[in-house]
């Protein structure tokens, strides 16, 4: 009996899979071979240098386009996983680790800030196509640092949230304080950690009223990192996580029901 229940949802969130596979968001095939067909450099700034890599897809040939702080080592078309830099030194390529906080960064994604098309099949498809597309230009934002578009993007992706669960949403059509539907949502589902609403409901200047983005402040990239990441997984719980139950009910429920089967047949051989 072969039953697939290998979770492969962690490949799924990623761009890159490894140095020679990647999920295509042309044709949106997971798991598919890309190749690099050009890359080169340009200043960002007076001081800062960027790189640019081109990849297409070995399905239907369109081309993504991908920003990088690194000159990343590649081998015949494809990245160094996990992956490297290049640095001359004395007039010698060498490749180097590169470093995170200290860490060796093990992820190709990780050493991208900006995709072209943005990255928002990483986030689980199960979630609302809007909510989906608001968090990954929030992201995007945020790694460029580009902080006013990622905070409005990420509020807009809460008050969606708040929108499609019908919460505050009055008969009157007035609509209750961010901090007070945030709440609600909270009760809604009480098997969610209690202490990820709370965070939420702790943003200030969410106003009762999303149509005044003009008067907000935006976040600064640390905080909204907490806040992409707890909206996330939140999202998780509500979209994802409760199919992800019912499938492995349903493996379950079938391998249980093969069990009896085979042990049936083998009471009535052994009766036989
Ligand atoms: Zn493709």
């Amino acid at each position: 009996m072969t039953i697939n229940n290998y979770d492969e949802s962690h490949i799924e969130r990623k761009y890159f899979i490894d140095g020679h596979m990647y999920n295509c968001p042309f044709c949106n095939i997971r798991n598919v071979q890309y190749e690099i067909s050009n890359s080169g450099r340009f200043s960002w700034s007076r001081e800062r240098d960027c790189y640019f890599y081109l990849v297409k897809c070995s399905h239907c040939d369109h081309t993504s386009f991908h920003l990088s702080n690194y000159d990343l080592v590649r081998n015949y078309g494809h990245f160094e996983n996990p992956p490297k830099q290049r640095k001359i030194i004395q007039g010698e390529n060498q490749s180097f680790k590169i470093l995170k906080n200290g860490v060796e960064v093990m992820e190709l994604d990780e050493v991208f800030f900006y995709h072209q098309p943005t990255s928002f099949f990483t986030i689980d498809n199960r979630i609302p196509e809007i909510i989906r597309n608001l968090l990954s230009e929030a992201e995007g934002c945020r790694k460029m640092d580009y902080l006013v578009g990622a905070s409005g993007c990420l509020r807009k992706a809460i008050y969606e949230l708040l929108d499609l669960q019908e919460i505050g949403n009055e008969e009157n059509d007035t609509k209750l304080p961010y901090e007070e539907r945030i709440k609600r949502l909270k009760g809604k589902f009480p098997n969610i950690d209690s202490e990820y609403f709370d965070i939420l409901a702790g943003i200030q200047g969410m106003t009762s009223d999303n149509l005044h983005e003009g008067s907000w402040d935006s976040f600064d990239s640390r905080t909204l990192a907490l806040l992409i990441e707890t909206t996330k997984e939140i999202l998780y719980e509500i979209y994802v996580l409760p199919d992800e139950k019912k499938t492995k009910r349903n493996i379950i429920a079938k391998m249980r029901e093969q069990f009896k089967q085979q042990k049936s047949t083998a009471d009535t051989e052994s009766k036989t």
